[in-house]
């Protein structure tokens, strides 16, 4: 039934490609911090990107992670950053 609810594209921000949830990494903005959020239980501003090196390392190389979550706080996501690198 329809719900009036619009589906959620959810895109990676290193390659832009489409996919469920399941394939990517969760990036949530909350409060003023990042998390790695696989679970979805942290609200707030999202990115996702795809579970590999490539992807991530796009991502950080276009500094997709400020840009698409408004976020200034480099020391935060060079943390996150490193974070991700060693999921894959
Ligand atoms: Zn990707």
């Amino acid at each position: 039934m329809e719900t009036g609810k619009k589906e959620i594209i959810r895109k990676c921000q290193g390659c832009a490609k489409t996919a469920d949830r399941e394939d990517f990494i969760k990036i949530t903005l909350n409060n003023g911090k990042l998390y790695i959020n696989p679970t979805s239980k942290i609200l707030g501003r999202s990115l996702y990107v795809c579970k590999n090196a490539q992807c991530i390392k796009n991502l950080i190389k276009k500094k997709r992670i400020a840009g698409a979550l408004k976020f200034k706080n480099f020391e935060e996501i060079q943390t996150v950053e490193a974070e991700l690198l060693k999921l894959v």
